[in-house]
C-alpha cells in the first residue's frame, strides 16, 4: 500500500529500529515507548484491521504469535513476561491501518489500560 507507514518501513522506504524480521512478519522499535521494551510487530502483508482478516491469513497472525515469545526470550525479559496488545478501530485508537501487536515489556504493566 503506497500511503501505509508501516509499508514503507516493511520496503525500506523509511528508517526504523528492525529487531525480528522473517518472511511474513517484521518486529520493530515503536518511535514513542511506553516502556523500556516497546515494539510493534506486524504482517508483512497490508491488512488494515482484524475486520480485514481472510481464513488464509491465520497463518500470519500466528508467526506474529511465535515471533512475540522469541523476542522477549532473546531480549532475556522472558522471566518478567510481557504484554501483546492491538489496536482496533476508534475506541482503541488505531491510528495506523495495518495490523500491529504492541509488544511491551521491561516494567510492570498495569491492568486494566486505558
Ligand atoms: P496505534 O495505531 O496502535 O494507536 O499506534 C501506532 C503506533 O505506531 C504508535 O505507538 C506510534 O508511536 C507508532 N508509530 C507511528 N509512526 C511510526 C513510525 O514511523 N515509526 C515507528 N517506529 N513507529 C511509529
Ligand atoms: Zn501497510
Amino acid at each position: 500500500m503506497q500511503d501505509c507507514i508501516f509499508c514503507k518501513i516493511i520496503n525500506k522506504e523509511i528508517p526504523a529500529e528492525v529487531v525480528y524480521e522473517d518472511d511474513f512478519v517484521m518486529a520493530f522499535k515503536d518511535l514513542k515507548p511506553e516502556a523500556p521494551a516497546h515494539l510493534l510487530l506486524i504482517p508483512k502483508k497490508h491488512i488494515p484491521t482484524f475486520f480485514d482478516l481472510k481464513e488464509e491469513d491465520a497463518e500470519i497472525m500466528g508467526r506474529i504469535q511465535l515471533a512475540a515469545g522469541r523476542i522477549v526470550r532473546e531480549l532475556g525479559l522472558a522471566d518478567r513476561g510481557f504484554r501483546l496488545v492491538s489496536n482496533c478501530g476508534r475506541d482503541a485508537e488505531q491510528l495506523v491501518m495495518h495490523i500491529h501487536y504492541h509488544l511491551l515489556a521491561g516494567r510492570p504493566l498495569t491492568w486494566p489500560p486505558g
